[in-house]
């Protein structure tokens, strides 16, 4: 075990802020990685302030943090598929039983044993996993990506959640040329979603709550833009799209939406807030609809997106923070103010 510099929060009410965590010595099968960039995620956020009490708990100190891109510095005696000095990528999960059916069918999320990159069981040291606001992270190496070689690594680290989370269920949805599909709030999961929809050869609508978000959303890729709040504009679009991707991080009425889809139309849930949905009855009942949700993504398709956006050239649009501004990087976030996905700059933790 040593020691590594990373930001914590100590309580909901506290600011993140400079302290030491353990990470384990690497075993054979581990890679050890020096951190140069980490997004962040409003989960991050949602789970700092400890937003998800009822279902994931938060134990504090939390040290966030799951979308993570650096260098290789060191390998374990079993590990084949990296050496030093390659970039490589780390999301939200770590670890996971590696025999149950969902690690059989590569979607080691839905693993009932799986290690999530914080703030779950360490079965390693104890206590629980930190995550990527750190200097250095060490990892099974299956749960280690190979990043593109050709992409800036700050624009990689928010694919690692963003991107998988918004590109697995649209590929599960099936071909999407030709189709409307709509991507609701334009934040960090939406704006990937954009670009993915885009690249995937839909019709790409923005329902968004920011009307000065109008002009990125078309730079992005959208072909127009809804302002969810003008009642009057929604119904126009009623019963008109075939998919539509739910990314907003607060309470809000799902039903708006249900009534976007048409006959046969499907509206995934990613996005997280605690609190239940009321859903009506006659806005499934009514075209036949689906309503259903999605989880980040397995190891084997991440790799996928990865190589996709390699291919296609495609990352997030981010704002590059120092460590030191991370709070204020979360107040910014809280109000939907971001542009659009913060990655921090984990070279500025050095002078901690
Ligand atoms: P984000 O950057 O804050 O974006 C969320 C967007 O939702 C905002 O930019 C805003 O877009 C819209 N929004 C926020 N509050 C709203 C409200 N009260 N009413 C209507 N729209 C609102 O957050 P993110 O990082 O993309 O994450 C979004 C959600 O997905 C979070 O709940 C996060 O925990 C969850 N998440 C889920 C997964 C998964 O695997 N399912 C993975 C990662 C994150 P406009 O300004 O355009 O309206
Ligand atoms: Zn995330």
């Amino acid at each position: 075990m040593f020691q590594a510099k990373a930001y914590s929060a100590a309580s909901a009410t506290s600011p993140l802020a400079p302290t030491q965590i353990p990470r384990r010595d690497t075993t054979e099968r581990d890679v050890q990685i020096e951190i140069l960039f980490c997004g962040i995620c409003h989960s991050d956020l949602h789970q700092v302030r400890n937003e998800w009490s009822g279902i994931l708990p938060t134990v504090y100190p939390i040290v966030p943090g799951h979308e993570i891109v650096g260098r290789v510095t060191r390998v374990g005696a079993d590990v084949t598929r990296f050496k030093l000095g390659d970039m490589v990528g780390v999301g939200c999960m770590v670890d996971s039983d590696h025999t149950c059916p969902s690690c059989q069918a590569d979607v080691e999320q839905f693993c009932p044993n799986a290690t999530f990159t914080y703030n779950s069981p360490d079965k390693y040291l104890g206590g629980v996993t930190y995550g990527g606001y750190s200097e250095c992270i060490v990892v099974e190496e299956k749960f280690v990506l190979r990043v593109p070689a050709s992409l800036d690594p700050a624009g990689v680290a928010p694919l690692l959640c963003a991107g998988i989370t918004t590109y697995s269920p649209m590929r599960r949805w099936g071909d999407l040329r030709g189709k409307k599909v709509g991507v609701v709030g334009l934040g960090g999961l939406g704006h990937m979603g954009v670009k993915f929809a885009r690249a995937f050869g839909a019709r790409v609508a923005v329902f968004t709550t920011s009307p000065r978000k109008k002009e990125d959303a078309l730079r992005l890729g959208a072909h127009e833009v809804i302002i969810s709040t003008n009642a009057e504009v929604m119904q126009q679009h009623a019963g008109t799209f075939d998919f539509i991707l739910d990314t907003i991080a607060a309470e809000h009425d799902i039903n708006a939406y249900l009534r976007m889809l048409g006959l046969d139309g499907t509206l995934t849930l990613v996005g997280a807030p605690e609190t239940p949905f009321q859903v009506s009855a006659f806005a499934l009942l009514f075209g036949r609809k689906r309503l259903s949700g999605s989880l980040i993504g397995g190891i084997r398709e991440t790799q996928e997106m990865l190589d996709f956006c390699g291919k296609h050239n495609i990352t997030a649009d981010v704002e590059v923070i120092p460590i030191q501004r991370v709070n204020e990087a979360y107040e910014r976030l809280a109000k939907s103010d971001v542009k659009y996905r913060f990655s921090i700059d984990m070279a500025s933790l050095k002078s901690e």
